[in-house]
């Protein structure tokens, strides 16, 4: 295998011996005493190695520890052409010129503000992370449960939000901190032991509602500790969670048996065995290998944390988006549930179509400027915000971009991603939820997925 080196020198190509097979944190801690603690550094872990597609590109963050970039098998295509990782020495680059300084100054203090100002992006995430969201989905009846049968957790308390909060203050770990230096949300935590040792960091829902709720584990310790271990293979989180749900219902582990997940992970995966190989290939591969037919997937991507019956507009996301389920691409949960830009009905059809689009394609936007996506709660609430940073971008560059400019960019990409997909042999019919979710009503609701093909369709209409 080979590593790619960045400076401003260029880009050198390094034969790799001593780091091949080694987890993350071992890469990582090499590479600090090889190179020094500045440097950037993106690697892949075994998953990535043994060409897994549920494996991620690890990235280190500023203290040491990892952040991921998930979904998609983007650690499998680095395997694929046979790099380990990539080191970035900035020392004696140029930086960003910003063509406008006083103009840029003056938008970015507008933006800041308007994210503290927000009570999502303000408050709840830098006090309970994105796992804010576990009582409040169990509330709604949208928390999947038990591999998507059911929509509430009765053990939702010990894994939620509120629960990680007081178990980082009360051991001495971080309830808020950046993943970057610039961050001034900070929705990460850095989560200890019951001996107040470091176990995880980047603690998010999807992981906890996956390994939780999902998987019927009300054991946080034990999910912290799944988290590290899926950190140091650098395998996704959510598909991985998703994929045990499936393996529970397939029988190759009891639902609830945190124990064994742990096993599975450190002993099969970890070591690329035959069945970790076929677990490592996310939910859809070990549904096919088991013959499962409730298993969670969209163009064979895992369906994240928000049971699509029971919260239609996010069911619209998962149907359309163009990498396969994500949430992230139009996240109609703050309109749905958070009440965030406004309020759509999650039970009801009406409106859905059209929320997910215009979160779609604001989205694909906002992604495009390198932006974190929790810009996007202020940006629908606070009049000020996303002018604000269409005024950096322009200042930044020296142009003079619209909001409507903003809007085509956003359509543009959509539009260019679903070109992409078609030419690969991606055809409308990919664009459907697995029929469990129109023949199995979710309680509490007794809801079920009720979209024609027409109406999902008409998503493409812009
Ligand atoms: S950049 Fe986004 S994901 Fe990272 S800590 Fe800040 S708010 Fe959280």
């Amino acid at each position: 295998m080979y590593s790619l080196h960045v400076s401003k020198e260029g880009v050198t190509v390094q034969e790799e011996s001593e780091l091949v097979g080694k987890g993350n944190f071992a890469v990582i801690e090499a590479l600090e005493a090889r190179l020094g603690k500045k440097t950037g550094i993106l690697t892949i872990g075994p998953a990535g190695e043994l060409k897994m597609t549920a494996a991620n590109i690890s990235v280190k963050d500023p203290d040491s520890k990892i952040r991921s970039h998930g979904r998609g098998g983007l650690g499998a295509v680095m395997g694929s052409k046979k790099i380990k990782f990539i080191t970035i020495n900035d020392e004696g680059a140029p930086g960003v010129k910003i063509a406008e300084p006083e103009k840029f100054k003056t938008a970015a203090r507008t933006f800041a503000k308007a994210l503290l100002d927000h009570p999502v992006s303000g408050e709840g995430l830098p006090t309970y992370g994105t796992n804010v969201l576990v009582n409040i989905l169990n509330e709604a009846g949208g928390l999947p449960t038990k591999n998507f049968t059911i929509g509430q957790f009765d053990g939702h308390d010990k894994i939620s939000g509120e629960t990680l909060h007081d178990t980082i203050v009360a051991r001495g770990g971080k309830p808020k901190h950046g993943c970057h230096a610039g961050c001034i949300i900070q929705c990460s935590q850095v989560y200890h032991d019951k001996d107040g040792k470091y176990l995880t960091s980047g603690f998010e829902y999807e992981t906890i509602w996956g390994l939780g709720a999902d998987c019927c584990i009300d054991n946080l310790d034990d999910i912290a500790l799944a988290d590290n271990i899926m950190d140091d293979i650098g395998i996704d989180s959510i598909e991985t969670a998703v994929m045990f749900g499936v393996a529970m219902e397939a029988g190759i582990l009891p639902f609830g048996d945190s124990k064994e997940m742990l096993r599975l992970l450190t002993d099969e995966i970890g070591k690329g065995t035959p069945l970790g190989r076929i677990l490592g290939g996310g939910a859809g591969s070990v549904g096919r290998a088991y013959g499962v037919t409730r298993v969670p997937v969209v163009k064979n991507q895992a369906i994240p944390a928000y049971d699509p019956r029971s919260v239609k507009g996010i069911g619209i996301t998962y149907a359309t988006s163009t990498m396969g389920a994500d949430h992230t691409s139009g996240y109609t949960i703050a309109t749905n549930i958070l009440n965030v830009g406004g309020f759509v009905d999650p039970l009801k059809k009406d409106g859905q179509v059209e929320l997910s689009r215009n979160l779609q394609i604001a989205t694909a936007a906002v992604d495009s400027t390198g932006m974190c996506i929790f810009v996007a709660f202020p940006a629908l609430d606070i009049p000020e915000c996303l002018p604000a940073l269409i005024d950096m971008i322009n200042a930044r560059f020296g142009i003079s971009l619209t909001g409507d400019d903003v809007t085509n960019l956003g359509k543009q990409v959509l539009k260019t991603e679903r070109k992409f997909n078609i030419e690969a042999g991606f055809t409308k019919e990919h664009d459907r939820l697995p029929e469990f979710f129109k023949s199995e009503p979710v309680a509490p609701h007794n809801a079920v997925w009720d979209f024609s093909d027409e109406e999902i369709d008409e998503f493409w209409n812009f």
